[in-house]
């Protein structure tokens, strides 16, 4: 079902849910009875969640623009980490 929406002269805007594709170019006004014509109006965006728009926007936008960056990103998320676990035998072996 789809909310379409019909204006009458003397009544105002008057919304109508019908089928997908069903809707005529006029309505009987259900106050006064006289044809109210169809206004073509913008999908219901405002309803959908601004942050799943959000995401959904940025997710499109890093196929279409990727970020660049010219350094690895110093928020210390990498740390150098050892190798291997350090082995008992090696700490004995003279250091240079
Ligand atoms: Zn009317």
């Amino acid at each position: 079902m789809v909310t379409y929406q019909y204006n009458c002269d003397d009544d105002g805007p008057t919304d109508v849910r019908l089928p997908m594709g069903t809707a005529t170019e006029t309505i009987a006004c259900p106050v006064c009875t006289q044809p109210a014509r169809r206004v073509f109006t913008s999908p219901m965006l405002s309803a959908v969640d601004q942050n799943r728009m959000k995401l959904i926007d940025s997710t499109k936008a890093t196929s279409d623009r990727p970020e660049v960056v010219t350094s690895i990103p110093s928020d210390g998320r990498r740390k150098k980490q050892p190798m291997a676990p350090p082995n008992p035998m090696l700490q004995k072996l003279p250091r240079p």
